[in-house]
């Protein structure tokens, strides 16, 4: 199967700087899922840019 980073990245909200999963969302799932917390873009963007992505954080804005 073919990487499609480059169409992930057209959509992607994060904005966390530097880091090297952006667009490769099978790694960025990875890693927040192993930390107990969700990515970026399961959140809004004001909320997206505290950079909390735990699942709390993800409750709060949703409920
Ligand atoms: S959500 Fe996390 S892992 Fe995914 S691109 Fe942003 S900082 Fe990287």
């Amino acid at each position: 199967m073919e990487c499609k980073k480059e169409g992930n990245l057209e959509e992607c909200n994060c904005s966390y700087p530097g880091c090297s999963r952006k667009g490769l969302c099978c790694e960025c799932v990875k890693h927040h899922r192993e930390r107990g917390e969700l990515p970026a873009c399961f959140f809004s963007e004001k909320a997206e840019k505290s950079y909390d992505r735990s699942i709390a954080r993800f409750v709060e804005e949703n409920s």
